[in-house]
């Protein structure tokens, strides 16, 4: 299969015996529509073990390692204040693949934002402090005096 499976293509539920099968119209139908968000982002629900999720969710980081909940989860922790450093001794995880986390997550900032502040309450002022890491990280700025 070449290219990204969009979501809606498979159940992103890890703990689903469909996680991650992608739809063929024949015998793999377990993802069905299911309605709108009050925001107009489509939902879709398993049939299989009817988990509901949204165009949002579930892709961001598939077929990671680790959970997406888990990476979103450590998203918003940064967000919110807790240094890499600290979050890889209470979690575990490497500061590189923290770092990994985040560069992927800028990819598609808008949907990853979307999530954070939806599901993790995290405030919009908080996020800056979150793309910080990756903007100042690789990626050259002209500085700017203020
Ligand atoms: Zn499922």
């Amino acid at each position: 299969m070449e290219g990204f499976a969009k979501t809606g293509d498979f159940c992103p539920n890890e703990a689903c015996r469909d996680y991650g099968k992608l739809q063929d119209g024949q015998k793999q139908t377990n993802i069905k529509k299911s309605g709108k968000t009050a925001k107009g982002v489509q939902r879709y629900e398993c049939k299989t073990c009817h988990h509901t999720f949204t165009e949002t969710t579930g892709t961001l980081f598939f077929r990671k390692r680790t959970p997406e909940h888990e990476i979103l989860e450590t998203l918003a922790l940064l967000a919110e204040g807790s240094r890499i450093s600290s979050l890889t001794r209470a979690k575990g995880f490497k500061e590189d693949t923290i770092l990994a986390w985040l560069r992927e997550a800028a990819r598609h900032a808008e949907a990853v934002e979307e999530v954070l502040m939806a599901d993790f309450k995290v405030k919009r002022a908080q996020l800056d402090a979150l793309w910080s890491y990756v903007g100042n990280k690789g990626e050259k700025k002209l500085p700017r005096d203020g």
